[in-house]
């Protein structure tokens, strides 16, 4: 797919209001790693750029329109948002598919539709988040007041570009702050595209800047930024460790969603065909590269072979496809190095004496593309590389446990603590596993639902802070303390 025949991409810098040309000129490629062919080249932001948009956040924030506006005419704008957004649901998700390799089903059918309900949610709760009164005194009256921080700097990763996106956006605009979003370099198309839709809707120039660039630099320059009041950041743990040590020197407020290496948990009372399915759909939706995946399936051992055997056979189906194809259910991955990084995970888990059950190749559709099959490895144990590190790609990690109190040393043995799920038919036993595996989300006999009112976040080095819900709200607002003299 080139960029003739997507006519509709954006490619500017998107700077008060308007889309515009890094002040260098320079511009870096996108590429479709379902092909390698050439999507785009994008203007690629740089310090003066960066100043420039946190010039128009913070005048949108302090002055003008933006900061006039009362709370329920920014949730207007943003309803207006996600209607739009909501109707162009096929545009919007055919580009993040070319731009992520992900299938058109999940862009097109459940990322922009979830990314459009977020704005909605938040929308609607623009007017909603209340300060307290403190009865404790006769002689004067205490109350909270929450006001917005200011300007926010959202990084976000590829693998959900406009969701992820869209989990920051919405709450801070909800609430009154300014944004300077910088999107992941490799999937930079969907933000500028949301760029105008929010333009559209009526938000004043200023309140939503998009600065595409490497996050070494813009990113990296966003964390110290001495005008940028909060970073919200998504991604990688080790990049999340270099971004608190650079906003310290401004004690910026900062929220985290990092990696994760999530249990999945069946027990031998579990449903277990039900099991099965969740197991695939944990492990292979977003093809892997799901800070949530449920990349280490633990089983108990008196089913471990019926659960195993399931598991497999459905791996076995899930052939890599074209992504635009509504059928196809795995994409390609998000590009050439992803897929050498998932590679040499796969040889580590061999060498290291896992026994591979499904797939473990890389392959093509097309004769081309950043593929790789559904792989399944089973006998992992807890110290090999495969059951500890964060993979990012289709690869599932079969270890076994022997009873409930097993399920939980196994599970909570990862630096991690993003989420988790316990399969059981036995209600005491999963909600007493929910409550004892340390991970900020555990689905029982599900995975991987989310609704825009339930807190989304980590436990350990997954992370801290929460997105969505009134717990996104507190977090992009401040507390002030306001007593009244009555005397
Ligand atoms: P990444 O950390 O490489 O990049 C994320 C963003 O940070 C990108 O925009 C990147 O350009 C920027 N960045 C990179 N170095 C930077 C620096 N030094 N300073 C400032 N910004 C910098 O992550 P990724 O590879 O894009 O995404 C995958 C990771 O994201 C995985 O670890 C995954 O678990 C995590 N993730 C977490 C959640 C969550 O909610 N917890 C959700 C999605 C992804």
């Amino acid at each position: 797919m080139s960029v003739a025949t997507e006519s509709n991409l954006k490619t500017g810098l998107f700077i008060d209001g308007a889309f515009a040309s890094a002040a260098s000129g320079k511009t870096f490629e996108t590429t479709n790693p379902a092909t390698g062919e050439s999507l785009a080249h994008v203007a690629e932001a740089g310090r003066e750029d960066l100043d420039r948009a946190v010039a128009a956040a913070r005048k949108a924030f302090e002055s003008g329109p933006w900061a006039a506006m009362k709370p329920r005419q920014r949730g207007r704008i943003l309803l207006r948002a996600a209607d739009l957004l909501a109707s162009r649901a096929d545009a919007f998700g055919r580009v993040e598919t070319l731009d992520n390799g992900k299938p058109i089903f999940e862009s097109a059918k459940i990322d922009v539709p979830a990314a459009a309900e977020c704005l909605s949610y938040f929308g609607e709760s623009a007017d909603k988040l209340y300060g307290d009164t403190f009865p404790s005194r006769n002689d004067a009256l205490l109350m909270t007041l929450r006001e917005p921080i200011g300007v926010v700097g959202a990084i976000t990763p590829w693998n959900f570009p406009l969701l992820q996106a869209m989990w920051k956006i919405a709450p801070a605009l909800a609430l009154g702050n300014a944004v300077v979003l910088k999107p992941a370099s490799v999937t930079p198309l969907t933000a500028l595209l949301f760029a105008e839709v929010l333009a559209e809707a009526g938000l004043p120039p200023g309140a939503f800047n998009v600065v595409p660039g490497p996050g070494a630099t813009v990113g990296a320059a966003m964390a110290e930024h001495p005008d940028i009041d909060k970073i919200s950041f998504t991604g990688e743990t080790e990049t999340g460790k270099s971004i608190l040590r650079a906003a310290a020197g401004t004690l910026k407020r900062v929220s985290m969603e990092l990696g994760g290496k999530s249990p999945n948990v069946v027990f031998a009372d579990a449903d277990l065909e039900a099991a099965a399915r969740g197991a695939i759909n944990a492990i292979f939706y977003g093809k892997g590269e799901l800070c949530s995946a449920g990349s280490r399936l633990l089983v108990e051992e008196s089913v471990h072979d019926a659960l195993i055997e399931k598991v497999v056979e459905r791996a076995r189906k899930m052939s890599p496809a074209d992504p635009l194809d509504p059928k196809t259910r795995l994409g390609s991955l998000v590009s050439e190095k992803q897929r050498d990084n998932v590679a040499r995970y796969v040889e580590s888990g061999k060498s290291e004496g896992a026994k591979l059950v499904a797939g473990g190749n890389r392959a093509a559709v097309g004769g081309k593309g950043a593929f790789f099959e559904a792989t399944v490895f089973d006998g992992v144990t807890p110290e090999m590389t495969i059951a500890r590190e964060e993979i990012f790609g289709p690869v599932l990690s079969t270890l076994t446990f022997k009873d409930e109190a097993d399920a939980v040393t196994v599970g909570n043995s990862t630096i991690y603590g993003l989420a988790a799920a316990v399969w059981s038919r036995d209600i005491k036993k999963a909600l007493r596993t929910a409550k004892a595996l340390k991970a900020g989300t555990v689905w029982i006999n599900t995975y991987n639902f989310y609704d825009p009112g339930l807190p989304f976040g980590g436990y350990k080095q997954s992370g801290f802070g929460r997105e969505r819900g009134h717990y996104a709200l507190e977090a992009y607002t401040e507390v002030k303390s306001v007593w009244v003299d009555l005397s």
